[in-house]
């Protein structure tokens, strides 16, 4: 388990703002929407999409879950899970309907959407529904996912896209008709920024301030993330 900011050893089981949800109201049911991602850097896209899923699908909480080892990524560079966690932690510090959690990054091994859903099924009550939130692209992959029939069983989807970047209707119905999986597609406004394209503005000497929050930016800088050079390659090791 990684020490809290304040390096102490943290209390909780999923997360520090929502452990509890469901506990308030046994009768009624809660909408916990997961944000999975490698977020290799967090950015405002990431950040309007979850409260574009808050707002129209009546999403409770937001957590965002950056992946450990994300396992299709394995032939490319990934920034460390610790400093992916922390830009997590900073960009969604500021808003109460959102938090981070590192059980991905706890848990040793590749990461499996399918262990993360059962660890928060077997935390939280019945009561809670479970959303699991991803780009689109991704979720068109899923049925080549490790056990994703059971990744069926335990949450719904909820797809993003881009505007403009709607993915075909053939895919679409297959996911929905063939698989068992609740899909619901959800078109975000801003999601034009990519974390691909941050990294290589920041490679390339080009600017991101406000393409991700300012504390991300300023943790980028600090820690010399993403940069071609000397600095750039301490920052993976
Ligand atoms: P990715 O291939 O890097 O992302 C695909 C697209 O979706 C990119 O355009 C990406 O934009 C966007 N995206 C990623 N996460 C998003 C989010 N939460 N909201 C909106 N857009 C998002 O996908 P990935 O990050 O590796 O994987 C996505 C999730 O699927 C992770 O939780 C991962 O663990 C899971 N996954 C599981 C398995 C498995 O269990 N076998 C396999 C693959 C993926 P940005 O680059 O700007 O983020």
């Amino acid at each position: 388990m990684l020490p809290d900011r304040e390096g102490a050893a943290r209390q909780y089981a999923v997360c520090e703002r929502f452990d509890d949800l469901g506990k308030d109201d046994p009768d009624r049911t809660y909408r916990l929407g997961i944000m999975g991602g490698t977020f290799d850097p967090v950015h405002i896209g990431h950040l309007a999409c979850a409260e574009q899923a808050r707002d129209e699908l009546g999403m409770d909480a937001i957590i965002f879950i950056p992946a450990g080892v994300p396992v299709y990524k394995k032939d490319q560079k990934v920034t460390p899970a610790a400093d992916r966690l922390e830009m997590c932690r900073l960009a969604v510090a500021s808003n109460p309907a959102f938090d981070v959690s590192s059980i991905e990054v706890d848990r040793e091994g590749d990461t499996y959407t399918v262990d993360t859903l059962r660890q928060l099924r077997a935390h939280y009550p019945d009561n809670v529904e479970l959303f699991f939130i991803t780009g689109a692209d991704a979720v068109m992959s899923i049925m080549k996912w490790r056990d994703s029939a059971q990744i069926a069983h335990l949450a719904k989807l909820v797809a993003v896209t881009r505007p403009g970047y709607a993915p075909p209707e053939e895919m679409k119905r297959v996911l929905r008709e063939r698989t068992g999986f609740q899909v619901s597609f959800l078109e975000v406004t801003g999601l034009d920024v990519s974390s691909s394209d941050l990294r290589r503005r920041v490679a390339d000497g080009r600017s991101i301030r406000y393409l991700t929050k300012e504390v991300v930016f300023r943790y980028i800088e600090e820690h010399g993330l993403y940069r071609n050079d000397e600095e750039g390659e301490r920052a993976w090791s």
